[in-house]
């Protein structure tokens, strides 16, 4: 009998970045309260998603199982917000409106980072209207803490990849349309991994 074959097969002391578990908290507005903190990003950068079984997944658009199962597409943006007192760093998820609002003033003011907002719901509803409050720039952004790059993380939370990494994100929302993410590149779905995707607790 033919022993097995060894080569190709590796092993690792620690599991490769995409098997890594993610180590922020995502989080929508919260249906009460507020969530607030300071932008650790330039710009949001956002895709269409769907919700289903219970998490949400991007949209691959053209082949999109989830489009052909006609459930609901709507578009949400990323970005790393970072709590003043606690300085934990969580993922944001934006809807579409407010994503339009801090791209208002990426445009004036050429970058998000170190702007302060405050995220709440005009009602205690769930799906209620998301006001995004936001406040001035904090002093000190030089000593804010660089974050990774918030489409490969998001990529691999979803266990996707849209395209090759090219070095260079997108700026401005004329350039998050889906239309940017269909790259000619590996358009693959791998298993989601489980990722428990919204906590709606705060940060301070
Ligand atoms: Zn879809």
């Amino acid at each position: 009998m033919d022993k097995p074959r060894a080569s190709g097969v590796e092993w690792n002391m620690v599991p490769p970045q995409e098997f890594q578990p993610c180590k922020y908290r995502i989080c929508r507005t919260p249906t009460k309260g507020q969530l607030g903190g300071v932008i650790l990003n330039q710009h949001v950068l956002g895709t269409g998603t769907h919700y289903s079984v219970g998490r949400t997944q991007p949209c691959f658009e053209a082949g999109c199982e989830l489009c052909a199962r006609a459930i609901r597409r709507d578009w949400h943006g990323y970005l790393f917000l970072m709590g003043r007192k606690s300085r934990e760093i969580i993922i944001l998820e934006l809807t579409a409106g407010p994503a339009c609002r801090l791209y208002d003033e990426f445009k004036r003011l050429r970058t998000l980072r170190g702007l302060e907002i405050l995220m709440s719901r005009a009602n205690d509803q769930p799906n209620g209207r998301v006001i995004c409050r936001i406040g001035e720039r904090v002093a000190n952004v030089e000593e804010l803490p660089t974050v990774p790059d918030i489409r490969t993380m998001m990529e691999s939370i979803w266990g996707v990849t849209f395209s090759p990494p090219t070095g260079t994100e997108p700026v401005g929302m004329e350039r998050m349309s889906e239309r940017d993410l269909v790259v000619a590149g590996v358009r693959q779905r791998a298993s989601l991994n489980g990722q428990t995707f919204i906590n709606s607790g705060g940060i301070d």
